[in-house]
């Protein structure tokens, strides 16, 4: 069952289009249960009906189109209870109903799924037979497998445009994904796509056979060298058996067949991309048609090769390719090594089919001022490249082609947010403190973006929090003591006048390197952070050596541990750090004007063990920092980084919200200075409620600075209180936004949390 289940889903996905995709899919699962009839209803949700979209078995006596209102109809009753209906008597059933147009009579059993998508009806599958006798258990589970399926490629098609209710009102495409960078912007898509898919190439043909050829073989040439240093890196890391599939993809590039073939495919008059694609994809259906089990396993090292011949191909056209003026970046997933190849300031929004609002695209999106709507997997990148797009990254929608009066209207909205964005700058300087008096300190996350000049203009209190990884990640090897030191001193340089909070790597969860390969089935609950360094003291020592090297003769170096989950972690990096100070101040001992002051240490509270464990880490350290992203993550259980699940992820849970308080109020008892670098700092409900809970130090991305500036110089720290009792009550994250936009609004605050003045 599993196989023909496994061949039903590969045809539909491969079908041309969609309306041939529900054919073959109602055909094939006739023939899989060799029953009588299988169809597909679509809902439409605007006119509350189903549409009878594909038919193996059914007779249609006319043109019109077949439609069966909801709640109607053993289809309707399917729909309506969110479950299959198996009926080995369906004609007797009191909700059977004769569709006109349709002839139906010698089909007696019916068995029908829903088919769901998020929690929303999509459509209903159904199959008959004339025989009165109910389905098996087996057929019942094999076709509610399938509706499961074909929610993903109707969700799909929806988003593309595809169905036909949505083809009569072309202006209304718009998709919708997760809010994670407010603001609007309009602009070009550009997509960028990280990695070749040989799957996501569109034949394209080309009259260049000369110009194709070349573009191939010199992507053959970098594929040899890459999997010449592939395969050096990882000589003596893995047994000597493993290496030999360096010399199967060796001989694979050697064998002329390969390149013959998709040379004589180029000749045909195919792009080269297209020519490797229809190439290797046919070989590999060759291998899996065999029946010996070592060369059908080789079908995937040939799709593996073909990908990594693939990327070279598209590598070398993106350098070739100009980035539109005024862009909306669009990608699978968004990453810092990708921005780091782009002009970012042609970027005016990002959006992308991975990620939630509180994955690291979310954070580099927020901090570059740029709107972001994440976690729209069911959009189709080649369909969206270089159409003009509308991003709200208040409600999280997308436009796509709009009509000039919504475009028109957005743009309005986009000035309203630029004034709002020049008001709240008039008000650096000023003191930040609530109308009663109560005094915050404000300072700066940095690290995911290369550092600007202008950040000194936003006169922050210093750097709360210092992401180093990004210079990790974007280097084919770790950075040398001497690299680092380079880029610390910059940073504690630009920020001489305040403190700078240095986080040690924490890479892992979505901050995977390159070159320390971590295959982990649950990476946030991993190899991260303090874990990581912990395990390799000599990468840990080298990055504090540089740390301390970058900070004589500043003493504002503060040094902040991520990923804590115990006290003895504590200890062995407080004993690490102890070693690289000695060593360093040794060297500096005989230099007069040159001193090395002993950097406070910092834990970051981001794992909730550490919020119970707070008195027994406080003698050993000089402050705290709560890192609510991950502790919003980690206190419910749900992936940042996982778009299914995103509409669970919110630091306004109450349950948050609560451990937030705790840990404000143990800082009190236990004397230790406590801020916070999470991104709810930055969110203008969020700082309020951590302000009115005792924080008294924020840090947050550079957009959001002169925004919390002007929020705290318009709010009262009494009403605070009242703000946070209600939040506090509050059953739901729904409940505590809810509570918090109204008091914005009530303040005047309100055009900070939606688009328009
Ligand atoms: C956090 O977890 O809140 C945090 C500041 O760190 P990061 O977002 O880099 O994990
Ligand atoms: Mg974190």
């Amino acid at each position: 069952m599993l196989r023909v289940l496994q061949r039903i889903v590969e045809a539909v996905n491969q079908a041309p289009d969609f309306e041939l995709a529900l054919q073959t899919m109602v055909r094939q699962v006739k023939s899989a249960l060799a029953t009588d009839c299988c169809s597909v209803y679509l809902a439409d949700h605007s006119q509350q009906r189903f549409e009878l979209a594909a038919t193996d078995g059914l007779e249609i006596t006319n043109e019109n189109p077949v439609h069966i209102r909801f709640g109607e109809g053993v289809v309707g009753l399917a729909a309506q209870r969110e479950e299959p209906l198996n009926f080995a008597n369906a004609v007797e059933h009191p909700n059977f109903i004769h569709l006109p147009n349709v002839k139906e009579d010698g089909f007696i059993a019916m068995l029908a799924a829903p088919v769901i998508h998020r929690r929303r009806v999509m459509g209903v599958l159904t199959v008959q037979q004339a025989q009165a006798r109910a389905f098996t258990r087996d057929e019942e589970a094999f076709v509610v497998t399938l509706a499961a399926q074909l929610a993903v490629v109707i969700a799909h098609a929806e988003s593309r445009g595809l169905l036909k209710r949505q083809a009569q009102t072309p202006w209304l495409r718009n998709i919708r994904g997760i809010p994670a960078s407010p603001g609007v912007a309009i602009g070009a898509a550009y997509v960028m796509k990280p990695r070749a898919r040989l799957s996501d190439i569109s034949p394209k043909r080309s009259d260049m056979p000369e110009h194709e050829i070349r573009a191939f073989r010199a992507a053959v040439a970098r594929t040899r060298q890459e999997l010449h240093d592939l395969s050096a890196r990882m000589k003596g890391q893995v047994a000597d058996e493993s290496l030999a599939i360096f010399d199967v993809y060796h001989a694979m590039l050697d064998s002329n067949s390969l390149g013959q073939q998709v040379e004589a495919t180029i000749n045909e008059g195919w792009r080269a991309q297209t020519a490797v694609k229809k190439v290797v994809e046919s070989l590999v259906d060759q291998f899996e048609n065999l029946d010996d089990d070592y060369i059908r396993e080789r079908a995937s090292d040939v799709r593996d090769l073909g990908q990594r011949i693939l990327s070279h191909l598209q590598e070398r056209e993106r350098r070739h390719h100009q980035t539109p003026e005024q862009c909306v970046l669009v990608a699978e997933e968004v990453t810092a090594a990708m921005l780091a190849e782009l002009p970012v300031a042609d970027i005016v929004a990002m959006i992308s089919l991975r990620g939630s609002a509180s994955s690291h695209a979310a954070i580099m999106a927020r901090s570059m001022g740029i709107p972001a709507v994440l976690g729209l997997d069911d959009l189709d990148l080649d369909d969206i490249a270089g159409q003009n797009l509308i991003v709200d990254g208040y409600n999280g929608d997308v436009f796509i082609n709009p009509p000039l009066q919504v475009e028109q209207e957005y743009r309005t909205l986009a000035e309203e947010e630029a004034e709002l964005q020049s008001k709240v700058r008039s008000a650096r300087g000023l003191p930040i403190e609530t109308q009663d008096g109560v005094k915050v300190s404000l300072q700066l996350n940095v690290g995911l973006q290369t550092e600007r000049d202008w950040l000194a203009e936003l006169k922050v209190d210093g750097v709360g929090l210092y992401r180093t990884e990004i210079p990790f990640m974007m280097r084919e090897r770790l950075p040398t003591e001497i690299e680092q030191v380079e880029l610390y001193s910059q940073v504690l340089e630009q920020f001489k006048d305040g403190t700078v909070v240095m986080r040690t790597l924490d890479v892992g969860g979505d901050k995977p390197l390159p070159y320390l390969p971590m295959q982990e089935e649950n990476p946030f609950l991993g190899w991260r952070g303090i874990r990581m360094t912990l395990d390799h003291p000599e990468i840990f020592l080298v990055q504090i050596r540089a740390m301390l090297r970058a900070s004589v003769k500043h003493n504002n170096l503060r040094i902040l541990l991520p990923m804590i989950t115990s006290a003895e972690e504590v200890d062995e990096s407080v004993r690490l750090i102890r070693q690289a100070y000695h060593e360093v101040a040794e060297e500096f001992a005989c230099a007069a004007d040159e001193h090395l002051y002993e950097p406070q240490i910092g834990v970051m509270i981001e794992v909730p063990a550490m919020i119970y464990q707070l008195h027994t880490v406080a003698d050993k350290v000089d402050f705290f920092s709560v890192g609510s992203n991950d502790l919003t993550q980690y206190m419910l259980a749900v992936d940042r980084n996982n778009q299914r699940v995103a509409s669970l992820y919110d630091a306004f849970h109450p349950a948050v919200l609560h451990a937030l308080q705790q840990i404000a109020l143990r800082c009190q008892e236990l004397n230790k200075p406590v801020s916070v670098c999470g991104e709810l700092a930055g969110e203008p409900g969020g700082a309020l409620l951590l302000i009115a809970m005792g924080y008294r130090v924020l840090s947050m991305n550079s957009y959001s600075i002169d925004r919390i500036r002007w929020i705290i110089r318009h709010s009262r720290a009494d009403l605070l209180d009242e703000l946070l009792r209600q939040a506090l009550a509050a059953r739901s994250p729904q409940e505590v936004r809810q509570v918090v936009t109204l008091a914005l609004e009530t303040a005047g605050l309100g055009g900070f949390v939606r688009a328009g003045g």
